[in-house]
């Protein structure tokens, strides 16, 4: 396959030029377009193209179809959390969540992450690649098709750091929202990253929609230093400005993800100096009690300490909010299935 092209990583534009160079008129783009956002695996399915360009089309490109090698629901609210195989052995973990207003889910940008942060059951040492834009595509056709749902919201939290995949991730959002495939606007998608800078100051330069989240998870570098390997390239005092920045080019505010981790990023102490941290910026600050992972000696914040530090913000004019715990009977957080099935694969050898 090696010589074939991944058609469903291609921008309509791009599938545009590759259609004019077959000597085909422009709409042939935009029916094979929408015939993958409708998520079907092989050419023979496109019925409105001819057998010949199928058959040509067969022999350049081909379609991607990941396999679901795992699949929970949880009895209590609905959530599906998927392990997905790819052509290469790869697994990834995709979590469709069901809300009031519809369904929502999160993606993996990458098979494993390079990021190292302590509290994350995603790290995996020298194991990751990234993910082409149809592979992180894939998981939200094979999601809807797999509940018979459609998605109205995406967020790319799960596996990986997307900034460290930005082209794919970039075309796989061009892709996502384009008005001909799924048309899933920016405003209704966002990303989660770590924090690296000169990606976060790239990204604002295109001006999307979206809305960025940022992964702070501790007020001063000394705590964050400790959690997140990344905040020695890129320490608050760069990370904090690009945030601003980001707000400026774009008019969307950030939303900041802390994890509430007993007794290291939970003191009165810690919320004055997020407070301080954060203060006259556009801004939103989600709070989430730590998920548990095995092994880990980081336990989550009481519920007492995670009030009052919620509150704490609050009164410092701080929009602050606590995140909700979906799927927590089924592993739903990230990297906990994937590293099951890891495991299982390793004692069965
Ligand atoms: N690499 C990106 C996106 C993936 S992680 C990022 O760092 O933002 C998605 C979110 O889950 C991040 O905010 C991450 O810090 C958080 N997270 C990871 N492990 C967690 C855990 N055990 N408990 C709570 N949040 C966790």
């Amino acid at each position: 396959m090696e010589h074939k092209i991944c058609i469903k990583s291609m921008h309509p534009a791009a599938l545009a030029a590759a259609m004019e160079q077959l000597g085909q008129p422009p709409y042939r783009a935009q029916q094979i377009f929408r015939w993958l956002s409708l998520g079907v695996s092989s050419f023979e399915e496109m019925t409105n193209i001819s057998k010949d360009l199928r058959r040509e089309l067969d022999q350049r490109f081909f379609i991607t179809k990941p396999g679901i090698a795992a699949c929970q629901k949880s009895k209590h609210d609905g959530t599906v959390k998927y392990l997905f195989s790819l052509e290469d052995g790869n697994c990834i973990e995709t979590v469709l969540m069901k809300y009031e207003h519809g369904y929502s889910i999160c993606l993996s940008t990458q098979a494993g992450c390079k990021m190292g942060c302590v509290f994350c059951a995603s790290y995996e040492k020298g194991a990751t690649r990234n993910l082409t834009p149809a592979e992180i595509y894939d998981q939200v056709l094979w999601a809807q098709k797999d509940q018979n749902v459609r998605v109205s919201n995406i967020v790319l939290m799960g596996t990986g750091e997307p900034l460290d995949n930005y082209e794919n991730v970039v075309t796989f959002l061009r892709i996502v929202s384009h008005p001909q495939g799924l048309n899933i606007g920016m405003r209704h998608i966002s990303l989660s990253t770590c924090g690296l800078v000169p990606k976060i100051e790239e990204l604002g330069r295109l001006k999307l929609q979206l809305t960025l989240s940022v992964s702070l998870h501790a007020p001063t570098n000394a705590i964050r230093d400790r959690l997140m390997p990344v905040n020695r390239s890129y320490p608050l005092e760069k990370l904090i400005p690009a945030c601003r920045r980001y707000f400026e080019q774009t008019g969307r505010r950030i939303s900041f993800e802390y994890a509430m981790i007993r007794h290291v990023n939970d003191t009165p102490q810690c919320a004055a100096a997020l407070a301080q941290l954060l203060s006259g910026m556009h801004s939103h600050v989600n709070l989430i009690p730590l998920n548990h992972v095995e092994g880990s000696p980081l336990e989550p914040s009481t519920r007492e300490d995670l009030r009052a530090f919620q509150n704490a913000l609050i009164k410092k004019g701080i929009t602050t909010t606590v995140r909700r715990s979906l799927g927590g009977d089924i592993d739903a957080s990230c990297g906990q299935l994937r590293k099951k099935a890891a495991a299982r694969k390793e004692n069965a050898e």
